[in-house]
């Protein structure tokens, strides 16, 4: 199959967040399993400062955008499969991240920026470009992606299309008069189109004209269908439940292994636990924590935004410290969650650690060092530290939702007994519901016997992309077969 994988992000070129892992290392797993996919990417200075080999290939009038834009090739750092790159300076020769300014602010012609990235993966999609080179199927990621499948639709005979939500918090909402300047067609902005309560929305483009919607696990699927996940989208959403499914992210076990970890002190797999306590007491000096291996360590690596349940884990703080517990913090965001870190650090010293920043050296030490990960997220379209935290041994303990309900086993009497239990999930958004799970935790955390069971059963887990990318290329198969009995029909 050929497929064009279009994305804002790729790591390690440019990233924000989890949808930069994924465009960084599906492609290759897919590109491993023979298949011809190619991604695009915006050329962000950032970007084209890094890379040098990049060669022009094609130049590209695109309508409604005033200056021609050109397209660059070159490979994903790492793999074979190719990179192109829409590199239309006005619009993303720039500093700062994609979305934003380095302080911050978002810049103000987002709308404008992405809509030149779709018109560009729409040219190439249709083979406009003069590439010789057409995809079968257009891969959309996120609302920076979503005007492409509006605008294959008007085509015929067309690529099919799939729209994966990596997030639906982040949809690309844009008044009328940001509309008007898009030069898009003018049926665009109506109710069966992407106007959305008086706003024009790029995410909806992806929800009402892809072939097909996946997000990044099978429970956040069905949740979005939901008004408590769902923003307003979740009528429309669940009337596509036909052509909606969940595909749960793969991680990269060549950086995310405890066996050849170079961030750790000391390297370690299932039958050398001895050497994880050697990382835990390296982590305890490092935070300056009393060093007892029997001190349970409870850990979080997260943004610290409201969807985390970062507020959660500082209400029990108080509890965690009566029972004898240490707590590491680590991640940046929210001033007001920073500050409440802080604030525990300073009530609590030797109880509470934190690095307020970035650093994903150290957030390697940290999975290898902790005892327990907690990640009671409101919400999680798929997370990944709780799947790394279950290779490193650290048991984690998440909210029963999304991504965290379909990577993680609740231990009870029967998952002990089968040999499938790997943490400890709950149900409320409440830090009651927390420390419910934390008490059960530290119950068993008391037991070594059970605790080992806990602690290798997640070390076994497997959650490479290959069985993922298995996954989405038979989905791809699937669109393709219902695409090509719809155009037989669309012809007739
Ligand atoms: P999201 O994409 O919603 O932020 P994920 O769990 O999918 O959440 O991915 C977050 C990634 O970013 C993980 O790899 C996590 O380890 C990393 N991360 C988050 N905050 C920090 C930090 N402060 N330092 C290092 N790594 C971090």
């Amino acid at each position: 199959m050929k497929i064009l994988f279009a994305s804002a992000e790729a790591h390690p070129l440019i990233k924000t967040g989890g949808l930069a892992d994924v465009t960084g290392s599906l492609p290759r797993a897919i590109r491993n399993l023979r298949h011809d996919i190619r991604v695009i990417i915006p050329a962000y200075q950032s970007v084209l400062k890094q890379q040098e080999k990049f060669t022009l290939v094609a130049h590209l009038e695109l309508e409604g955008v005033a200056q021609p834009v050109r397209i660059l090739a070159g490979r994903l750092p790492g793999s074979t499969v190719t990179l192109y790159l829409v590199d239309s300076p006005e619009h993303f020769d720039r500093p700062g991240n994609p979305y934003t300014l380095k302080q911050g602010a978002v810049w103000p012609d987002n709308a404008e920026r992405f809509t030149t990235f779709c018109r560009a993966v729409e040219a190439l999609s249709m083979d406009a470009a003069g590439l010789d080179w057409q995809p079968d199927i257009v891969h959309c990621n996120d609302w920076q992606t979503g005007l492409v499948p509006p605008l294959l639709a008007r085509h015929l005979p067309r690529p099919a299309s799939l729209f994966t939500i990596h997030n639906l918090a982040y949809q690309g909402l844009y008044d009328w008069k940001v509309f008007k300047k898009l030069k898009l067609p003018a049926d665009f902005w109506s109710m069966e189109a992407m106007e959305f309560h008086n706003q024009f929305s790029f995410i909806k483009g992806g929800l009402v004209f892809a072939d097909w919607i996946t997000t990044v696990s099978p429970t956040y699927a069905m949740e979005i269908q939901t008004s408590e996940f769902g923003y307003g989208l979740e009528g429309l959403i669940s009337h596509r439940t036909d052509t909606l499914s969940g595909i749960v992210n793969g991680v990269d076990y060549s950086v995310w292994n405890p066996g050849r970890d170079l961030h750790i002190p000391v390297q370690f797999n299932a039958r050398s636990l001895t050497h994880k306590i050697e990382n835990k007491q390296a982590l305890q000096e490092h935070f300056r924590l009393p060093v007892d291996e029997n001190i349970p360590i409870f850990a979080t690596i997260s943004r610290l935004v409201e969807q985390k349940g970062i507020d959660l884990i500082l209400d029990i703080v108080p509890q965690l410290v009566k029972q004898n517990a240490q707590l590491i913090v680590l991640g940046s965001g929210d001033s007001k969650l920073e500050a409440g870190i802080r604030a525990a650090v300073k009530a609590h010293p030797k109880r509470v650690a934190a690095h307020i920043g970035y650093d994903e050296s150290l957030s390697h030490h940290i999975e290898a060092g902790a005892d327990i990960f907690l990640m009671p997220s409101r919400f999680e379209p798929c997370g990944l530290n709780q799947i790394y935290s279950q290779r490193y041994g650290t048991v984690p303990i998440v909210r029963n939702t999304g991504g965290l309900a379909d990577t993680v086993t609740d231990t009870t009497p029967e998952t002990l007994a089968a040999k499938t239990a790997t943490g400890f999930s709950f149900n409320a958004a409440t830090s009651s519901a927390l420390l419910e799970a934390v008490d059960r935790a530290l119950g068993y955390y008391r037991q070594p016997a059970i605790w080992q069971q806990l602690v290798c059963t997640g070390m076994k887990q497997d959650f490479s992309w290959k069985h993922s990318a298995q996954l989405y290329i038979k989905l791809y198969e699937t669109i393709l077969a219902r695409r090509a009995d719809e155009a037989v029909a669309e012809s007739a």
